[in-house]
């Protein structure tokens, strides 16, 4: 496996994912590697953590085998998967009403509505693991051109505020969205959702399928703790990197505590709102740093919600809601249930609140009794101040460009940057491997 043997110091910054598979890709290219991880344990994002009582995901859960390069890693590690179950009842929340129906119902109100939004999205997205082809391609017209930086601009929701469709059904994909971008609908790219069914065949029901349906028998952390076990050196942990400075010739990173590490190389995996705690010298191009200001779309929380009774609900409410969206996902044996939700804006939840968690889920369930919560709150988290990443108007086509050409030894990799499942753990392993390729083939020609 090595076959460079004079090998290159390389620093990688984060043990989430993108980070550790660098450093495993590294090392078996013969590279010296030090991670260095803010935290005090590894996978970043990725947390399977005992809470009620069992494994729980605090933050990416849901796998599928059209994720390859996930799917390779969980081969690898013999991780196999479950299901998640699927509801008996949906419940929505319209016009301050509440409504009931099946799955099929639900998916029947969606149909046209999320046809709008994905209209354009297979002529935009004709490689969706190269986003810009469109752009780049010689072969696309100046109108393809336009229509794709205009795909970039306004919400998510402008594609169906036309007229065309009822109140009803533009209440619930703003429910799905809200999920869907963790965040608020308003400001939210069409560009994100079109890229990601077009990452699914350009099918809505593939896309769920994709997001939603399939978990880790063993949670995320068998897979994480997988290749952190086939890094060679130890990692290390608490230590934060505030500073880097980069050339073409290597690099410096200076930690909280003024160390100074130097290395031929760097690959850089903190989330990109995170980015605001780190330095570069020279600094990143003018609109990067506004997307790093700016902050990403992903101001919203993951719920974990233990009710008593058996309930096999999917519920869904619009943005002023805090709550967007709730499923069953284990039903345990003492007859109780347990629901994950997902909020637009962490800070409208109170996560420890159980009275306040049980008013929101009784506007679709009255009588449910709520008999604990937790969560992560992971916009409040000093080390990703974001959750999964998610796209403001006009930050893919505008500054996120800037994050994925090195011009001097410095790569960014993570599921921030991956330009395959972008937001994705599949998207971190991904930019991963490739952030480990570029260094290696740098260290190859000298
Ligand atoms: C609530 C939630 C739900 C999600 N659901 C899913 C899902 O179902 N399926 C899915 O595929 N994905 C999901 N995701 C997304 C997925 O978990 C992430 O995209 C992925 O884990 C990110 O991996 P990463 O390596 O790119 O970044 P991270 O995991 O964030 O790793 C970056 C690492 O860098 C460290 N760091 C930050 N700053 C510094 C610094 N200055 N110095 C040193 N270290 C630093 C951090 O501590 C962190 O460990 C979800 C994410 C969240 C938050």
């Amino acid at each position: 496996m090595v076959r460079n043997e004079a090998g290159w110091k390389v620093i990688v910054v984060g043990a989430g994912f993108a980070g550790l598979v660098a450093a495993r890709e590294l090392a078996w290219r013969g590279h010296d590697v030090t991670v260095v991880e803010a935290r005090d344990r590894i996978g970043g994002r990725a947390w399977t953590d005992e809470r009620m009582g069992m494994p729980l995901e605090m933050g990416g859960g849901w796998v599928h085998w059209g994720q390859p390069y996930v799917w390779a890693e969980m081969q690898r590690y013999s991780q196999d998967i479950i299901e998640s179950p699927k509801p008996e009842t949906v419940y929505w929340i319209t016009g301050g009403e509440l409504k009931s129906g099946t799955l099929a119902d639900l998916d029947q109100l969606l149909a046209d509505p999320m046809a709008a939004i994905f209209q354009d999205s297979a002529t935009l997205f004709p490689r969706p693991h190269d986003p810009f082809r469109v752009l780049e391609s010689e072969e696309s017209s100046d109108e393809l051109k336009a229509a794709f930086l205009a795909a970039d601009q306004g919400s998510v929701l402008d594609a169906v505020r036309g007229g065309e469709f009822s109140q009803e059904q533009i209440d619930l994909v703003d429910a799905y969205w809200s999920a869907g971008y963790n965040g608020f609908t308003a400001s939210a790219s069409p560009m994100m959702a079109k890229w990601w069914v077009a990452l699914s065949d350009n099918r809505l029901s593939y896309l769920d399928d994709l997001t939603l349906l399939y978990k880790l028998k063993n949670g995320m952390r068998g897979v994480y703790e997988g290749i952190a076990s086939q890094i060679p050196g130890p990692i290390r942990f608490n230590t934060q990197v505030s500073r880097i400075d980069h050339s073409s010739d290597g690099v410096t990173a200076t930690l909280s505590d003024g160390t100074e590490l130097t290395a031929d190389a760097i690959v850089v995996t903190v989330p990109i709102t995170a980015l605001r705690q780190v330095e570069f010298a020279p600094a990143l191009p003018e609109p990067t740093r506004e997307v790093i200001e700016q902050g990403l779309n992903s101001t919203g929380l993951k719920i974990w919600v233990k009710v008593r009774g058996r309930h096999s609900i999917m519920a869904y409410a619009p943005t002023g809601n805090p709550i967007a969206m709730m499923k069953s996902e284990y039903f345990l044996d003492d007859d109780s249930t347990i629901l994950v939700g997902f909020a637009p804006d962490a800070s409208a939840v109170d996560p420890e609140d159980i009275a306040a968690v049980q008013e929101v889920l009784r506007q679709w369930v009255p009588e449910i009794e709520v008999l604990d919560t937790t969560s992560h709150d992971w916009v409040a988290d000093q080390w990703s101040q974001q959750t999964w990443a998610t796209w403001r108007t006009g930050q893919l086509t505008g500054g996120w460009r800037g994050f994925l050409e090195p011009s001097s030894r410095l790569v960014f990799a993570g599921a921030d940057y991956s330009t395959g499942w972008n937001s994705f753990v599949d998207g971190a392993i991904q930019s991963g491997i490739v952030a480990a390729h570029t260094i290696d083939t740098w260290s190859d020609q000298g």
